[in-house]
């Protein structure tokens, strides 16, 4: 089972509800949130760009090439990126499979739709949430049943690409198992059984690199039975197997009152609303993020220097300018 990987923002209240909920998890940044605090920052699209690819590098010595290249730049963005460990956005350091993904833009995209329901009185808003996931599951199961391949087109690309390259590669066998792949980028070492490279391209994407496709084509095996199952056109079809059905007219349902129903279905439950205080003033429908709360400010780090060891370690894990309003909260209560 791979290891459950979430990536936010990384605002404090979402690093402490992982923690609680999700101990096993692994946290990481959305690069989307970073790559803006850093461009309202530095307003730089060099930079900018040096920062993607030094989160796309998928080992360390690339990941270090960019960052100088960055620090040649400008230091000051050196020392902004080099505070956030790598762990937890760059791609050569981080500690789990995000299988190419480096951002959290489909929950964001959700969050844009959702956000028309969430406006409406209950009833209206999970109606209106229900016919969306209808629709989309449909849609999404007649678009399946047109595709005729082993993966998702996105995979199969993928794969298409890694056998082209491939063809060029020259490959020499040292065990059942083991493969040197030569090229004119370099010599790559590719377990098949293990199902890992060297250039590490099959481990972090779930798909065999270019270097393993040439080491899986020497022996004759079958390329696609070397990537991972949320990748086949059958857990894709899976996923939306289930059809959420249509839902008569509000004048039709029956309404349940407490007890007589109860008493003659045992099944049947009756959900109460939750408990809940209304805050005062407006509902706020924009989530603010901490990037428009005004100018990023700097932490002067030997101000923390009373705090414990294992909080500041977690802290620096934050955005600068998080950490600045963590502790400067800290400091009101103290
Ligand atoms: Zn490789």
């Amino acid at each position: 089972m791979p290891r459950l990987i979430i990536l936010s923002d990384r605002q404090k209240s979402i690093v402490d509800g992982v923690e609680a909920n999700f101990p096993t998890a692994f946290h990481g940044f959305c690069m989307r949130h970073l790559s803006d605090s850093f461009r309202k920052e530095f307003n730089n699209t060099i930079l900018v760009n040096l920062l993607w690819e030094a989160a796309n590098a998928l080992t360390v010595i690339e990941f270090e090439a960019k960052i100088l290249e960055i620090e040649e730049i400008s230091q000051e963005a050196a020392y902004w990126i080099r505070r956030i460990p790598p762990r937890v956005w760059a791609t050569a350091y981080f500690e789990g499979t995000r299988f190419g993904h480096l951002t959290a833009n489909i929950v964001e995209s959700l969050n844009a739709w959702i956000l028309e329901a969430s406006g409406l009185p209950i009833i209206q808003m999970m109606e209106s949430i229900r016919r969306q996931l209808m629709t989309w599951f449909n849609e999404r199961r007649e678009t399946s049943m047109q595709w005729t391949s082993i993966l998702v087109p996105s995979a199969e690309r993928h794969v298409s690409e890694a056998l082209e390259r491939a063809r060029t590669y020259q490959v020499l066998r040292a065990n059942e198992a083991e493969f040197e792949v030569l090229s004119h980028e370099g010599t790559n070492i590719v377990d098949i059984r293990n199902r890992c490279c060297l250039c590490r391209g099959w481990q972090l994407y779930g798909l065999p690199c270019a270097h393993a496709v040439a080491a899986l084509l020497s022996c004759r095996q079958n390329v696609h039975r070397f990537t991972e199952s949320c990748f086949t056109l059958a857990t894709y079809r899976k996923a939306y197997s289930q059809t959420i059905h249509p839902v008569p007219d509000k004048t039709l349902w029956k309404e349940m009152s407490e007890g007589s129903q109860n008493e003659r279905n045992g099944a049947e439950v009756i959900i109460n609303p939750p408990k809940s205080l209304r805050l005062a003033g407006r509902p706020r429908k924009k989530r603010i993020r901490a990037e428009d709360r005004g100018r990023v400010k700097r932490v002067n780090l030997a101000t923390l220097k009373n705090y414990r060891f294992s909080e500041i370690s977690r802290a620096s894990e934050m955005l600068p300018d998080r950490l600045f309003h963590h502790y400067q909260m800290r400091y009101q209560h103290v």
